[in-house]
């Protein structure tokens, strides 16, 4: 398995790894560790490059599997056992993470005023998407989610990231909300992240370390999917 630093260590862009496997067919490499994220819970995986002395592979896109992270590259292949250096396009990452923390405070808000869970998530870098089963909104609500996200946001809240048992996690109600029951039944430690005192969920992603760096950000639409579900969409503002 890689070692995946991302998971703990959201704000390190680059690493040394070794080349643990090859798979000619998709031009994609096994590392033993990596910075990259290879995606999931609505986070994109990340994009950079992999540097073998000074030659350039671009990683244009990186997957997880049972044997690790793969990262396939534009370009030929290194062989197993060779060292090389990992460069995450951080421009494109520390966005993700500054929308995706902004993804989960607004889960927080939503719940403090509608104690209704989410339902469903997208992100790109700088824009997010989330579904609410939410029969009650009214379109005037509008406003005033934007104003408490916002002041939520503002008051740098700390973003913390830790393991729990899985029966733990499926004791916990905060993370049952979050349908930590529709995680695999064969995972037996649950990442969680807490933005301490407003939301709390099963989380594979990166975020930051506090919601003031992710900034303020604009409610753009929330538009009815049909049987009272919402579709709230937003950006962040620069
Ligand atoms: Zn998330």
């Amino acid at each position: 398995m890689t070692e995946q630093i991302y998971s703990t260590q959201a704000y390190t862009r680059e690493m040394d790894a070794a080349v643990v496997g090859t798979d000619r067919e998709d031009n994609r490499v096994l590392l033993d560790r990596t910075v990259f994220y290879p995606g999931g819970g609505g986070q994109p995986h990340d994009t950079g490059a992999l540097w073998i002395g000074d030659d350039r592979l671009e990683v244009v896109r990186v997957t997880a599997d049972r044997d690790g992270v793969w990262h396939w590259v534009d370009g030929a292949l290194p062989t197993t056992g060779s060292a090389l250096r990992g460069e995450l396009d951080w421009d494109r990452r520390y966005k993700m993470m500054r929308t995706h923390t902004a993804m989960h405070a607004m889960c927080g808000v939503i719940w403090r005023a509608y104690q209704v869970p989410v339902t469903g998530g997208n992100m790109e870098a700088g824009e997010g998407r989330l579904d609410f089963e939410l029969p009650d909104w009214n379109s005037e609500d509008k406003p005033g989610v934007e104003a408490e996200l916002n002041a939520q946001l503002a008051t740098q809240l700390p973003v913390e990231v830790s393991f729990l048992p899985r029966e733990e996690a499926d004791r916990d109600p905060s993370l049952i909300r979050t349908k930590v029951s529709l995680l695999p039944a064969g995972l037996r430690e649950i990442r969680v992240i807490d933005i301490v005192g407003l939301d709390r969920q099963a989380d594979g992603g990166t975020h930051v370390d506090s919601t003031g760096e992710v900034g303020s950000i604009s409610l753009a639409t929330v538009k009815s999917k049909g049987r009272g579900f919402r579709r709230f969409r937003f950006t962040l503002n620069e």
